[in-house]
């Protein structure tokens, strides 16, 4: 989501503002909808300079100006509270305050009583500035103020504050949203996301739940709960730029999902497993949006095969429904970036209970990675496009593994480069699909969830109203939507369920709707016989169709609407 970047020059003033704009640049698959800076000049004057839509309108904005300064905050925001305006981007800035912040501050109704100036945005995090700045004037320094605002704050934040009247200073604060910290001999810096930070400093330190930044007089102190100095260890920041690069596709989602047969050889090449799962008597699997699907999908198969009792659960309905839990329970926590925030939220109330938890997490060092029991990679590399592709599989090896379950992985990657090279099919599908309003994907079995992947995929980059549904499940309601506008898409593989999706397609037909095939002896897009080769070749198959309709109508595949990449906020 959301990204922030703050530099604190320490030794001279300098132009940092291509630099800041360039590491919200390398954010921006986060998703994000406006942008901005504020930095303090030589004459201790604070500019603010806020744009929406892409950050290349930032760029424009600020092609001219003379960006000399001690101190700069950017930020790409990704709306929660006020719509997308130029007064809602932020840094946020009340008199010499200017703050940028990432979360939801969710008493910010409540405090806006405390304070007297008059507000300029729709956001809850203006009451981020507007507090600093009224408990300056009533004789607190910075600092103080900083850590004072702090206090006050309910929901979750990554924040960071300049103030002109201290321009040596740079304060910055988390709770529930990543920041982390770096620097070299002439600036500090501190950013939500370690990539940002990538060509600027070769160490960083994730910060700890609570932790407070100070940085003034050239070096910088982490102050535990705001209030104890405490050592936290750096890594080397390994993240390389390369990696987000399209290299020859047209966008990262294609070259994503053309990385599918590799994510698979690399979550089962470089898989570790540190948790013996046999002690437990119940996994429960618990992840939001696609790694919840791969989590339904790995059920079906681990149950089958291995005969061990599995739940999956949607994690933001799971943390406030007060679950009763169990010791013999192993609590498997799936998430590509590590840091969304349901996903961890959830994961916090289990171990808050004592309750052993793995992590099945992409990106290496996140909050998720770091707070559980129990951690596997699942090595599929940087992924950028909004939209998850090559997580799904890794994500899917990763799991099956975990339970013992053997992947045949050349197998694997043979039938999914064959759907990889199927284009010209799945692109003449793509071309029906999108003459409809309305789209229905059923499977069942291992084909379910693998139907649903398929409808989310089409709904968040194609904008298309679509249902993922258990075939036996449609007579039971859905079904009474079918007429000639509803196309619906078949998935059927080579499996004892086969012949059962047939007669449901049949039902389907005799409505007058229009249907397409993905699958088994399918004549639109054909998937090979063998079971597992064909679960994951489906899997290529439902991104391959998404991209293709999206592309067809003429939709940024890479940066959906309305959508997050790393969902930061619950
Ligand atoms: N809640 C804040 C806003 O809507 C910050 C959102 C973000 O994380 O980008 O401005």
């Amino acid at each position: 989501m959301c990204g922030i970047v703050a530099i604190l020059n320490t030794t001279r003033y300098e132009d940092s503002v291509k630099q800041t704009i360039s590491a919200l640049e390398r954010m921006e698959y986060r998703g994000y909808d406006s942008s901005g800076i504020a930095f303090i000049d030589k004459e201790h004057t604070l500019h603010r300079i806020c744009s929406v839509g892409k950050i290349n309108n930032l760029y424009t904005k600020c092609s001219s100006i003379d960006g000399t300064c001690s101190a700069i905050v950017g930020h790409t925001r990704w709306a929660t509270h006020g719509i997308v305006t130029v007064e809602n981007a932020h840094p946020q800035v009340t008199g010499n305050i200017a703050i940028v912040h990432n979360g939801i501050i969710e008493n910010y109704n409540e405090l806006k009583n405390i304070v007297n100036e008059p507000f300029t945005s729709n956001t809850d995090s203006e009451i981020i500035s507007q507090l600093i700045f009224h408990y300056m004037k009533t004789g607190m320094t910075f600092k103080n103020a900083f850590l004072k605002t702090i206090t006050m704050l309910e929901g979750s934040y990554a924040v960071a504050a300049i103030c002109s009247d201290c321009p040596t200073t740079m304060l910055g604060a988390k709770k529930g949203s990543p920041l982390v910290v770096g620097s070299d001999q002439n600036h500090i810096y501190m950013a939500s996301d370690a990539v940002a930070l990538s060509q600027m400093t070769p160490n960083i330190t994730y910060l700890e739940e609570n932790d407070v930044i100070v940085a003034e007089q050239g070096s910088f102190q982490i102050l535990e709960n705001g209030t104890q100095q405490i050592h936290r260890n750096s890594v080397p920041n390994t993240i390389s730029t390369e990696n987000i690069d399209k290299g020859e596709y047209e966008d990262f989602m294609i070259k994503e999902i053309n990385e599918e047969p590799a994510a698979v050889s690399n979550a089962y090449n470089k898989f570790k497993c540190s948790v013996n799962i046999e002690k437990y008597s119940t996994i429960h699997m618990i992840a939001c949006g696609s790694s919840h699907y791969v989590c339904i999908l790995a059920k079906y198969i681990i149950e089958k095969q291995k005969k061990i009792r599995i739940i999956t659960e949607i994690a933001s309905e799971f943390r406030y429904r007060c679950p009763v839990l169990n010791k013999d329970t192993l609590y498997v926590f799936v998430s590509q970036s590590g840091e969304t925030s349901d996903t961890l939220g959830a994961m916090r109330l289990v171990l808050s209970q004592n309750m052993d938890t793995l992590a099945i997490v992409n990106v290496q060092e996140s909050s998720i990675a770091r707070e559980a029991k129990h951690c596997i990679y699942t090595n599929a590399g940087v992924e950028i496009g909004v939209a998850s592709t090559k997580t799904f599989v890794s994500q899917l090896v990763t799991l099956l593994l975990t339970a013992g379950i053997d992947i045949p992985v050349m197998e694997v990657c043979k039938s999914i480069n064959k759907v990889l090279n199927n284009t010209k099919n799945i692109f003449s599908t793509a071309q029906t699909l999108i003459k409809h309003k309305t789209l229905l994907f059923i499977g069942r079995g291992v084909c379910y969830p693998i139907a649903m992947e398929g409808a989310l995929k089409i709904k968040e980059i194609t904008y298309t109203p679509t249902e993922g549904y258990p075939s036996g499940e449609i007579k039971h309601g859905p079904i009474a939507i079918v007429d000639n506008t509803v196309c619906s898409v078949v998935i059927a593989i080579n499996d004892d369920l086969y012949e059962k999706t047939m007669s449901n397609m049949e039902e389907i037909k005799a409505r007058g709707g229009n249907i397409v095939t993905i699958g088994y002896k399918s004549n639109n897009i054909c998937i090979d016989d063998e079971e597992m080769p064909s679960i994951f070749a489906s899997i290529t198959a439902v991104h391959m169709l998404a991209y293709y309709a999206a592309k067809l109508k003429n939709l940024d595949v890479d940066k959906p609407r309305n959508l997050a990449k790393s969902v930061t906020v619950e």
